[in-house]
């Protein structure tokens, strides 16, 4: 017999997204997948401390005030994820090892390790699925109603990870479709203020990444990824700092691929 288990968040948590500018009229579509840190309380703390849950490994510090910072901005629609990553990764295929991570750079995730396929589909359910479906539903509905989107996914990296420091202050991460990506990456060089990642701090693949395949790929959709490092981000001035930037790299990196 197959175990079933009730929904995992309780009626009074929130949903697994929120939005931002939902009728926003730029061809700038923002996604955070890692923006929240919140754990379902019938998860209680995935067997670690608060400490560790304030990490970089439960979400991606600062990355969710810099891409509402930018939606205003450019007036763009905008969805960020509100459960940690630890509960479940939702820039991951479901086939991922690392879609629910027992183990996080040297830490181990108790609640994450021997769960049965009932407690993962729980997750996938409650947490990835929800969210997904908002997204594709938002970019059917786009592309019946003829508005051209271009996919901009935001993240941030820890300074240091496993010890070794990073020199990048932004990275600009691509897979097959580098048209947005390379713009961006001649016209951060040209500043000259800047270290920027060429698919640094990490690369794009089928395996290890979601959004860029799933929506930019498959669907044809101009895009891109950006990283931004964590210490730059951590407080809102720096939030502002860097939206204000990176308003003004995504349109001219746009025009400049012909995109816009
Ligand atoms: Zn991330």
């Amino acid at each position: 017999m197959t175990e079933t288990l009730p929904p995992l968040l309780a009626a009074d948590e929130p949903p697994s997204y929120s939005i931002e500018n939902a009728h926003g009229a730029s061809p700038f579509f923002f996604t955070c997948d890692h923006a929240g840190r919140r754990i379902p309380s019938a998860l209680g703390d995935l067997g670690l401390g608060e400490r560790e849950l304030q990490r970089h490994i439960a979400w991606d510090i600062g990355a969710a005030g810099v891409m509402s910072r930018l939606a205003a901005r450019l007036d763009a629609f905008a969805i960020a994820q509100t459960y940690s990553r630890l509960v479940v990764d939702c820039n991951r295929p479901l086939e991922s090892p690392t879609l629910i991570t027992p183990h996080s750079e040297r830490t181990d995730v108790p609640g994450n390790e021997s769960l049965s396929a009932a407690q993962r589909q729980q997750r996938i359910d409650a947490v990835f699925r929800p969210y997904h479906a908002r997204i594709e539903a938002e970019l059917d509905a786009r592309r019946s109603a003829g508005r051209p989107t271009i996919l901009v996914t935001v993240h941030s990296f820890t300074p240091v990870y496993l010890d070794v420091a990073r020199p990048w202050q932004v990275g600009i991460l691509y897979h097959r479709d580098a048209r947005l990506a390379h713009a961006l990456l001649r016209l951060i060089r040209a500043e000259g203020e800047w270290v920027v990642g060429d698919n640094e701090p990490y690369s794009v693949s089928d395996t290890s990444d979601y959004a860029i395949p799933v929506y930019g790929t498959q669907r044809g959709l101009a895009n891109v990824e950006l990283e931004i490092r964590q210490d730059l981000i951590a407080e809102a001035d720096g939030q502002a700092a860097w939206a204000e930037r990176v308003a003004a790299w995504l349109p001219k990196a746009g025009s400049a691929a012909g995109l816009l």
